[in-house]
């Protein structure tokens, strides 16, 4: 027997179907490289989506192909988000600071059949063209120097059209994983797990978006799903503000006029605001929210935050999982913490929203589960409907029994349920049978005045397997010593998680998504000799 309710298709069209009508005027705002700003509106959005889908049908593109976007944050982008999804396509947000390799290995990889791009990147795509075969249509969101415009695409189609009918659980976008090993892998999300992932997004427990809220995404639109905030905007009809670039000045005085309420970006983007204010003697505009992952926030500017009021939702999760999977949301008893403990809190992972499960497992056998007792440290596990089953185009699951994912991070989790990262597990030190975390023994010393950034690696020895070396990038002028690191580090890390030796460089190798490489790291110091 089935429940006697009405079938309906959970698809993303809906969540903008749903803001037109109902929140129509509320504003979608861009402000271009160039300075200048623009305003739209989700009647706007809807209206320009449809006739993008009247334009892939007039080049017969076809449901389920693939619609890349190789663009920063804008309206046009947004546009292209609901157009593309709305024809039934997949849409393709592809990261323009990947290696011309990666680029070529991802677009061949989802054999994209369209490629819509900002002309900021015009020497990238005449880079790629020859060696992508699928792309048949390229166009650009500006002026169409060199190939169409994205406005001369859509301009000739009046909007009278319906969106593409289909299933949920048809695919509507595809984002690829940075690929610190080995080739990117694509994460194909169905029109179900994103309008799911949206529900919990929008709860008081995750991001508290409402319809009077300013949302700023100051996160990519090709960072993971744009953390899925197109589409939660959408479900509430809030007011939504983009912007090309991301200087602290623009972001600030963005923040400041269009009365932003809630802003998302990585740790090192807040960072550089703070710094922006202190060396400007601002204060920071009046947002209520502020939401940080990619990468674990740190402690000071978590004090920050929370100094000025702002409810920061530090969030743990992956491409994989479509983000969000864990969040420090507050729980009872919230206000009676002093604020060193609500700091300590927010600083840690936070606890999975309704939607993912966690847990942790063994680092050697990966499946027997390890207790939340708040020291044990394991392999973090996450499932859900909104984690990935398989990547794109790969022959078998990427989940264990019970549909279990690998999220390839290490972790302890609190007896209440709070997620503390310490690790990724193939960055984990290994000395003399025991794990040293790089994550914590590189928090312990950025603490350091002296030093700007820091990442530890293991490094192969005789006796204990691994011994870790940390690679520092100093303050300029500073002249720290090697010394004056370790003792600072001895009153801060256990006594044998110290690392044998200190190398200074003038900077540490990141990744694509501006995290540190690991892997390249490695590769510099492969024949490194401790002392
Ligand atoms: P990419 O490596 O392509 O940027 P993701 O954006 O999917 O991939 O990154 C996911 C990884 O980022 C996680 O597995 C985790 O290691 C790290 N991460 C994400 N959020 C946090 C957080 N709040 N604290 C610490 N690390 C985080």
């Amino acid at each position: 027997m089935s429940g006697a309710m009405q079938d309906w298709e959970l698809r993303v069209s809906g969540l903008l179907d749903h803001a037109a009508r109902e929140h129509g005027d509320r504003e979608i705002v861009t402000r271009w490289a160039d300075g200048t700003e623009t305003r739209t509106d989700w009647r706007g959005i809807r209206h320009d989506a449809l006739r993008m889908v009247q334009a892939l049908r007039r080049i017969e593109v076809y449901p389920e192909q693939r619609v890349a976007t190789l663009a920063m944050n804008h309206a046009k982008h947004l546009t292209a988000w609901f157009g593309a999804t709305g024809a039934g396509c997949v849409l393709h947000t592809i990261n323009p600071r990947l290696f011309d390799e990666q680029l070529i290995y991802i677009i061949n990889d989802a054999r994209d059949r369209v490629l819509i791009y900002d002309a900021a990147f015009q020497p990238i795509v005449d880079r790629l063209k020859p060696l992508c075969p699928t792309v048949e249509h390229y166009i650009c969101f500006d002026s169409g120097e060199h190939c169409q415009s994205f406005e001369d695409w859509i301009g000739g189609e009046d909007g009278n059209a319906t969106w593409t009918p289909g299933e949920e659980q048809q695919p509507c976008m595809l984002c690829y994983t940075s690929g610190t090993t080995g080739h990117p892998k694509g994460v194909l999300y169905s029109h179900r797990s994103n309008l799911l992932h949206t529900l919990t997004m929008i709860a008081p427990a995750c991001l508290a978006i409402e319809p009077r809220s300013c949302v700023f995404p100051i996160v990519p639109m090709f960072h993971a799903n744009n953390w899925g905030l197109p589409w939660a905007c959408a479900a509430t009809g809030a007011k939504m503000v983009y912007s090309q670039v991301n200087e602290p000045e623009a972001i600030c005085g963005l923040m400041e006029r269009e009365k932003v309420s809630h802003a998302a970006g990585v740790p090192t983007v807040w960072f550089s605001i703070f710094q922006y204010l202190d060396e400007t003697g601002k204060s920071l505009p009046p947002i209520r929210h502020a939401l940080s992952g990619g990468s674990a926030v740190p402690r000071t500017v978590v004090e920050r935050f929370m100094a000025e009021g702002v409810r920061l939702a530090q969030a743990w999760g992956m491409t994989e999982t479509s983000p969000i999977a864990t969040v420090t949301y507050e729980t009872a008893g919230w206000d009676e913490l002093s604020l060193a403990e609500q700091v300590d809190r927010k600083s840690l992972q936070g606890r999975a929203v309704y939607g993912s499960e966690v847990r942790i497992v063994s680092l050697d056998d990966g499946v027997t589960e390890l207790p939340r007792d708040g020291t044990t440290s394991g392999a973090l596990q996450v499932r859900g409907p909104w984690t990935i089953k398989r990547y794109f185009n790969a022959e078998e699951d990427c989940v264990g029994e019970g549909q279990w994912f690998g999220t390839g991070d290490v972790a302890v989790i609190l007896p209440d349920g709070t997620v503390k990262l310490t690790d990724r597990t193939k960055d984990v030190i290994k000395s003399g049978g025991e794990w040293i975390s790089s994550v914590e023994l590189e928090n312990a010393a950025v603490a350091h005045p002296d030093v700007m950034e820091a990442a530890a690696i293991g490094v192969a020895h005789p006796k204990w397997d691994e011994r870790p070396l940390l690679v520092v990038v100093p303050r300029p002028g500073s002249g720290v010593s090697e010394e004056a690191i370790r003792e600072f580090l001895r009153s801060r890390v256990a006594s044998w998680w110290v690392p044998d030796a200190v190398e200074f460089v003038s900077s540490i190798p990141h990744t694509g998504t501006g995290k540190i490489s690991k892997k390249d790291l490695r590769d510099q110091f492969r024949d490194y000799r401790l002392p």
